[in-house]
């Protein structure tokens, strides 16, 4: 089966629509910690006694600075629970957006030049970049890739690992369309 360029618009439509009602969302993680106080009479001196708690802690890392703040039981904790959680459905939603993207941009043709002047400047103005003469100004976003075995792109019949991101009916989809391309 194919999706028509229309199906994945609409689809990129709905991924924008569920992000925009995503609400308040917050990188970091939830940690729950047990601690000993030190005081030789304290119960929590026992062996067998897990420590003070539990208390819980607000943890993110970004751009390597580590910020904590402790979350007291009860609507702080809850809050910031849905917070937490709404950003892996951000980062699920993202995901999701950017490979309906990447399958719109295979889909959608190029524009057609009638104007046969204006066709000879486009294909001037991109000379400097054909990949014959390699050199010229190229655009930031321009790489040469040095091709490797293990380097798969999508298309090229090797399965992507390691994503436990996609859902089931996401993989079937995927797997059929490298079937299809095999064709
Ligand atoms: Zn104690």
């Amino acid at each position: 089966m194919n999706e028509s360029l229309q199906d994945l618009e609409l689809r990129r439509k709905n991924l924008f629509r569920q992000m925009e009602s995503l609400g308040d969302f917050r990188r970091g993680t939830i940690s729950v910690n047990y601690r000993k106080c030190g005081k030789s009479n304290c119960a929590c001196a026992r062996k067998d006694h897990p420590g003070h708690g539990p208390q819980y802690l607000w943890n993110v890392s970004v751009g390597g600075k580590t910020q904590s703040r402790n979350l007291p039981v009860g609507p702080e904790l809850e809050k910031a629970e849905r917070e937490v959680e709404r950003y892996r459905a951000f980062l699920r939603l993202s995901q999701e957006l950017a490979e309906v993207n990447d399958r719109i941009c295979q889909l959608r043709p190029a524009r057609t030049i009638e104007d046969e002047h204006e066709l000879e400047q486009l294909k001037k103005n991109c000379g400097g970049i054909s990949p014959r003469n390699g050199r010229g100004n190229r655009p930031p976003h321009w790489t040469r890739v040095a091709r490797s075995p293990t380097s798969g792109t999508l298309g090229s019949g090797s399965q992507r690992n390691g994503d436990s991101r996609g859902d089931a009916s996401d993989r079937r989809r995927l797997v059929g369309e490298v079937a299809q391309q095999r064709r």
